[in-house]
């Protein structure tokens, strides 16, 4: 057993149950995703044997290289992968092969690029709309005002099972600078279920801010450094 993996584990799930008791919700309604960008699938197969079950990855390359390795084809069963960072249209075959989840679909070609290969697969794909709430250059996801409209044109869309949203905020050392954006991503989620649509998850906080996002109703939370430790930025 991995002590300090576990401990990490630990504590990420008892500030995950603290919130949302705060929240007067039920921990268990929350996803935790565990962010494995940069850690080795041995790593993983640890936070395997702890319990985790729901893995995200940000870049194709090196999730590819990953699901596909020995020490985590061998437990590919047990686990579910999502896939949270940008996705580029020539990657989308690959990442329907790949993922459970794409949390990262933002505008109406990447998402009929999605339809068209999980057809092809014979797959229905479990999608999340990224949202753009800040300005930030360096950010992706669709603009508030085309959420509806690119929910109508997906709801046609026989291979795609839209889930819900997701987004990214800023950085903020203060995790309360992060709330607005949450609040945000849960009122625009109610205005589109008042129009028809069924969207019951919100993706949305991060190490640094995941009880705040809770307390906002977040559904999923992807946590990396929290787990896993620091990054060496490579
Ligand atoms: C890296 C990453 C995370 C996890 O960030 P931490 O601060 O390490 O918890 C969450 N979501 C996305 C989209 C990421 O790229």
């Amino acid at each position: 057993m991995h002590e300090l993996l576990l401990k990490n584990i630990k504590d990420v799930y008892r500030n995950i149950a603290n919130a949302a008791m705060k929240a007067g919700r039920d921990p268990h309604d929350i996803t935790l995703i565990a962010v494995t960008k940069t850690v080795e699938p041995d790593l993983i197969v640890k936070a395997v044997e702890i319990g985790l079950r729901v893995f995200g990855e940000n870049r194709m390359q090196e999730a590819q290289k990953k699901i596909t390795s020995n020490e985590l084809k061998g437990i590919s069963e047990k686990i579910t992968w999502h896939m949270i960072g940008h996705l580029q249209k020539n990657k989308v075959k690959p990442a329907v092969e790949l993922f459970d989840v794409i949390q990262s679909a933002d505008s109406l070609e990447l998402a009929g690029e999605i339809n068209r290969h999980a057809e092809k697969a014979g797959k229905i794909q479990r999608v999340l709309i990224q949202v753009k709430l800040s300005d930030e250059e360096s950010k992706h996801g669709i603009s508030r005002e085309k959420i509806i409209e690119l929910l109508g044109a997906m709801k046609k869309m026989e291979n795609l099972k839209v889930m819900g949203l997701m987004t990214i905020p800023p950085y903020f050392v203060d995790a309360q600078m992060a709330r607005p954006y949450f609040r945000e991503l849960r009122e625009l989620r109610d205005k589109a279920e008042e129009v028809g649509f069924h969207l019951p998850e919100l993706s949305m906080g991060m190490s640094n801010d995941f009880g705040v996002a809770i307390e906002e109703g977040a559904t999923m939370v992807r946590v990396g450094t929290a787990i896993f430790g620091e990054r060496s930025h490579r």
